[in-house]
């Protein structure tokens, strides 16, 4: 059984019928399965099994507590990008040698706020940070793990804003450059090296790019080796695809098969930093159509969902599959756009999408939402943040409050 169907013309999240949530919680609304997430992390799990690994959810793709929670119970790691994240994980009381700190960026709190908190390793991603690692590190008496973030130089044929691993992006440290820094990094003498990294992209829906990467990295990890310094594990990142619309994706097994091939004799641990794989499909947002209007050439349906809700079709000309909460009896389908209620002409879900005659009243699921949805929505015109539901079974957690006007102005100060 699928976490989100349709029963007798209904749509269900696990067993609870998805109109009853909008009747008490009201829309724009996210709903996740939790039963989703489950199977999504074991199907990982199960896949990388027969060798040492650690998968490390990126929070960042879906990051409320309580998911954070399940995730952590099962096992998970966690990947983080900002201090922000390393909070939210020490809040759920994470295994903190089960996290990696990824991010160009990183400021000299995040890195002590990193070290504090004994993490497995800072993903490092220029010379100057591991310089800044090590200081600080020595002005607190420890030592700082650390894997640097090598830039592979691949396509993994995403689109160009998720695209990492190319060299004109402005992640990670240039392969060619790779060893010279290990071999600086062997001399600070405040770092500790752990391991290798690579981030390629997100969205990537075929394996090879990820064979390929390894192939690309190989010799370079033989080549530390033979420079007399030890790695303990390869880390890959994430990346993983999911099916948006038709997209012909791979799973955990078929992912698994193309890459420990790959791994056999390095002897090193893998780690791996899905978000995306398995938050996307494991939630979905709901909304009310406000308005059916005409213009002379097109048909716009205004929903009370806007691009503050829900950032990626105007961000990156996603698709996103939308569909009546309660079937239509009348299947005649219309050719319509989609749009929110926000002051911009980007704020759209749908351009000329084909789909069943909508009336104002009517209710809408937006389908895989769950990754990069909530978290990337924000405040923009004056729009409190959505609720958040978690589904478990026939049990409904309302897992985040949806915001009210006074939380709007609660940090601003007239005086
Ligand atoms: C965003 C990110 C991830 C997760 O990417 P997905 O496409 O959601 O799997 C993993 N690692 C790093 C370093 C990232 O920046």
């Amino acid at each position: 059984m699928e976490s989100f169907e349709y029963r007798s013309g209904e749509l269900f999240c696990e067993e609870v019928k998805v109109s009853e949530l909008i009747k008490k919680f009201a829309t724009p609304l996210y709903v996740y399965s939790k039963k989703s997430f489950i199977e999504k992390f074991n199907s990982l799990k199960i896949a990388f099994s027969a060798i040492d690994h650690l998968i490390c959810y990126s929070i960042k793709s879906c990051s409320n507590l309580a998911i954070l929670r399940i995730l952590k119970d099962m096992g998970s790691g966690f990947d983080v990008v900002s201090g922000g994240e390393l909070f939210r994980a020490e809040e759920i009381g994470s295994d903190m040698s089960r996290i990696v700190f990824a991010g160009v960026g990183k400021t000299e709190d995040e890195i002590e706020y990193g070290l504090e908190q004994e993490i497995l390793m800072f993903n490092v991603e220029s010379k100057q940070e591991l310089e800044r690692i090590n200081k600080i590190a020595g002005t607190m008496g420890i030592k700082g793990s650390v894997a640097i973030r090598i830039n592979p130089d691949v396509d993994p044929k995403t689109h160009k804003y998720i695209t990492t691993g190319k060299s004109e992006n402005k992640f990670g440290v240039d392969i060619k450059e790779g060893l010279n820094l290990y071999k600086y990094a062997s001399t600070l003498k405040n770092i500790e090296i752990k391991g290798i990294q690579m981030h390629i992209g997100s969205q990537i829906t075929d394996t090879f790019p990820y064979v390929n990467a390894i192939r690309k990295i190989k010799p370079l990890i033989n080549d530390i080796k033979s420079a007399g310094i030890k790695l303990e594990n390869i880390d890959i990142g994430g990346g993983l695809g999911i099916n948006y619309k038709e997209e012909v994706t791979f799973d955990a097994k078929t992912f698994a098969d193309a890459v420990l091939p790959e791994l056999e004799g390095l002897g090193l641990k893998l780690i791996i930093e899905p978000g995306r794989f398995i938050a996307g499909n494991s939630g979905i947002l709901l909304t009310r159509v406000q308005y059916v209007k005409k213009s002379p050439v097109k048909n716009f349906v205004i929903i009370d969902a806007g691009m503050n809700d829900l950032l990626r079709p105007s961000l990156y000309g996603a698709y996103h599959s939308i569909m009546p909460v309660i079937e239509k009896e009348e299947k005649e389908k219309t050719v319509c756009d989609i749009v929110g209620p926000v002051c911009e002409s980007g704020d759209f879900f749908a351009k000329d999408r084909e789909i069943e005659k909508l009336k104002q009243g009517d209710c809408l699921a937006v389908f895989s939402a769950g990754a990069y949805g909530f978290v990337m929505s924000s405040n923009y015109n004056s729009r409190p943040h959505p609720a958040e539901i978690l589904i478990d079974g026939s049990s409904v957690h309302l897992i985040r409050k949806r915001e009210e006007y006074v939380d709007l102005i609660r940090l601003e100060d007239v005086n």
